[in-house]
């Protein structure tokens, strides 16, 4: 090999390892150093956004944060927030609700209250987290939890379950950060026997309960929430009944617990076919607490509600196709509002001042 050609290749050589080494530099380092900082910032900016959007008082925004009942291992339980007037009202927080909310970049700081529809686990495993990432996240105001009869027990029990955290919290971050005052959340119950109750009223926002039917479950409850002549109802799990339909009449939104018998039915000869008789048995029992999608439709047509929200599927399944053939297209036959098949993340935004 010639002289020039050996000077040549080790030149190449050296150039080939410096830039072989600087991608590693600038990947591991220069790159990932100001993704990071780009993503804190993108973060931030787009927290700010979503809060100032979310909080302005020129229309109430709702938020279906998790849409499964207990079946759906990819879809967050049940959980719908509320802004309205300023206010941030969270309705039920079932598994994963804390961590969607996050990802929404929903202000978690801003919380205001809380409201339990019912006990059963897909509308209540999140409630310690939501308290603690609320006070972690900076909340300086006290946490109330609504409910019936027996939300004081689960609340004080979450408090009691997060205590250590907190301390060791604020000691290691300081009072400042995270004041140890607002570490616990406080349960306002209301008597489970009553058909009907307001449990919540702040400048001009009112919060209605009224029981539901969800048999065997009790107490179990839905919500309407007030404000300037508006009307949300968030129906919790209940079958059709007379107070739901009267309190959806001409809601301006209605969210709403949907079933598809036919859908269930289904399942239900799958699992017996297989064997699996416990989870036939479970199919078969549902039926009798969740309603059809047929009942839905036809309540929500002719109580005039304006715009419906689908939640709570039991069960939702994986294929957009299918959604639409057991929960959407059969309603839509029927219902003439604005329909919202919702999953985790559906926005409904309703105007104030029309
Ligand atoms: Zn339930």
């Amino acid at each position: 090999m010639k002289k020039s050609t050996k000077t040549i290749l080790i030149v190449l050589l050296v150039i080939a390892g410096i830039l072989f080494v600087g991608k590693i530099v600038f990947d591991h380092v220069i790159a990932s150093d100001y993704m990071i900082s780009r993503g804190i910032k993108q973060r931030n900016r787009r927290n700010d956004e979503v809060k100032e959007n979310f909080l302005n008082k020129d229309k109430i925004t709702v938020v279906l944060v998790g849409t499964a009942g207990p079946m759906s291992p990819d879809i967050a339980q049940n959980s719908t927030a509320v802004f309205v007037n300023g206010q941030f009202l969270l309705f039920d927080a079932g598994d994963y609700a804390q961590k969607r909310m996050e990802q929404f970049n929903l202000p978690g700081e801003s919380l205001d209250a809380v409201f339990l529809t019912h006990f059963h686990n897909d509308h209540i495993a999140d409630l310690g987290e939501v308290m603690q990432r609320s006070y972690m996240l900076g909340r300086e105001k006290d946490l109330v939890v609504y409910g019936p009869t027996g939300t004081e027990d689960i609340v004080s029990s979450f408090n009691r379950i997060y205590a250590a955290d907190s301390e060791y919290r604020t000691a290691h971050h300081g009072e400042e950060v995270m004041p140890l005052e607002y570490q616990f959340a406080t349960a306002q119950e209301f008597d489970a026997k009553l058909e009907e109750v307001v449990v919540y009223k702040k400048d001009g926002v009112v919060v209605t309960a009224f029981k539901t039917y969800h048999p065997p479950i009790e107490p179990v409850f839905g919500y309407v929430v007030e404000y300037d002549g508006k009307k949300v109802v968030i129906s919790g799990d209940t079958l059709v009944t007379d107070a739901l339909s009267r309190h959806a009449n001409n809601a301006d939104l209605l969210v709403m617990d949907v079933m598809n018998y036919d859908l269930v039915t289904l399942m239900e000869e799958t699992f017996r076919e297989i064997g699996d008789d416990q989870l036939a048995q479970i199919m078969y029992d549902i039926r009798e607490y969740h309603p059809d999608v047929a009942d839905v439709a036809s309540m929500a047509e002719k109580q005039n509600v304006k715009r419906m929200a689908l939640t709570h599927y039991a069960p939702a399944t994986p294929i957009q196709s299918m959604m639409d053939r057991f929960y959407v297209n059969p309603i839509k036959k029927v219902y003439s509002g604005e329909l919202y098949a919702g999953s985790d993340g559906t926005i409904v935004v309703i105007p104030l001042g029309e």
